[in-house]
């Protein structure tokens, strides 16, 4: 994640590690639109994320977020007369200058996808073998035969012990969370450099989902693919995540890695999700919950998007114009009050972690 100096442009490794490699994913003051009732109105606001070779970065926060929509605008796949402004440096090709052939070749090459539902997404009326396979014939040349055992490598890879079968069924032949590996094996099929895995995990049941989550986390270390993870689940987020960016309205609200998220959130709404997380290792008299509903990007007005909701909310928060600035090192947020707030909200995670 780019730290910026507040109010300029200029960017820094936030996590320090890795600040020599060329990103993988840049992106730079995104903002992209949708149409809504025959008006173009900013859905993401001043989005700004790097990821590095082998990073793994989440994009957390609630429905309405714009987490999704962040990740579509990677690959230009948004609604019909949505626009975005700002730069998404792909291995340095920005990719909102390019046209609709040229960003469906870097798609292709260069980005997996994964979303929640497989079965929403694989045709049903396609055999395995032609939706893992159809990538590796179309853009890597291969023949039928080629393109078949380099799937059923791939499915090997991924811990499917009778590939065979699964490449000769059809979807609705396969369970959920084997449709899901199937469909990571064809985001993975051309090799790409960077996975966008939305909501990936969240319909699966929990052994599946730490399959799954096991499987991503291989995957970035023996092949160094970076991965931008995006979830309403913060604890799975830790799980893999190097750091974690929370969204609010369309905006960024935090940067931090995710133990440092747990320790001392930097923001009060990360704050608020840390402390609404349920407990497994004991029983709770009381879910803690987010007061208030998540306002959409559509009702945003000036300052602060979370005063609403934000028990710490004064005056000023009223005024102030949203931006990221550096908290600590390796930290970001745009709270004004977080400062002041940070020992507050670390005790607070802290009584929840009791
Ligand atoms: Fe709360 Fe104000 Fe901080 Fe917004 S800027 S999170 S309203 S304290």
């Amino acid at each position: 994640m780019p730290e910026r100096d507040r109010g300029t442009s200029r960017a820094v490794n936030a996590n320090g590690a890795m600040s020599g490699s060329p990103p993988v994913l840049e992106i730079e003051d995104l903002t992209t639109s949708l149409v809504v009732e025959g008006v173009l109105r900013p859905i993401v606001r001043e989005m700004s994320l790097t990821i590095h070779a082998g990073e793994v970065v989440a994009l957390v926060g609630e429905s309405g977020s714009g987490k999704s929509i962040t990740a579509r605008s990677i690959i230009g796949l948004l609604p019909p007369g949505a626009r975005s402004t700002g730069r998404i440096g792909v291995l340095g090709t920005d990719v909102l200058s390019l046209s609709r052939r040229e960003l469906r070749r870097v798609r292709s090459h260069q980005i997996g996808m994964i979303f929640q539902d497989p079965r929403a997404h694989i045709d049903p009326l396609w055999p395995i073998e032609d939706y893992v396979g159809e990538g590796l014939r179309i853009h890597k040349g291969l023949n039928k035969s080629q393109a078949r055992e380099r799937s059923l490598a791939l499915l090997s890879s991924l811990g499917i012990t009778d590939e065979q079968r699964v490449l000769a069924s059809f979807p609705g032949q396969l369970s959920g969370g084997m449709l899901q590996r199937v469909m990571i094996a064809g985001a993975l099929s051309c090799e790409p450099r960077l996975l966008i895995a939305d909501e990936a995990t969240t319909a699966l049941d929990v052994t599946v989902q730490s399959d799954i989550l096991a499987i991503l986390h291989d995957l970035q270390l023996s092949h160094g693919l970076s991965i931008l993870f995006i979830t309403h689940d913060l604890t799975l987020a830790s799980v893999i995540c190097d750091r974690v960016i929370v969204m609010y309205a369309g905006r960024p609200m935090a940067v931090q890695s995710a133990q440092d998220l747990f320790e001392a959130p930097a923001h009060p709404y990360a704050a608020a999700l840390v402390a609404a997380r349920p407990r497994v290792d004991r029983k709770m008299e009381r879910l803690q919950v987010v007061p208030g509903r998540p306002a959409s990007a559509l009702e945003v007005t000036a300052g602060c998007p979370f005063r609403q909701r934000c028990t710490y909310a004064i005056s000023e928060c009223a005024e102030m114009k949203p931006s990221l600035f550096p908290l600590g090192p390796d930290v970001l947020t745009e709270c004004i009050r977080a400062a002041d707030l940070r020992e507050q909200m670390r005790e607070g995670v802290a009584a929840h972690h009791d």
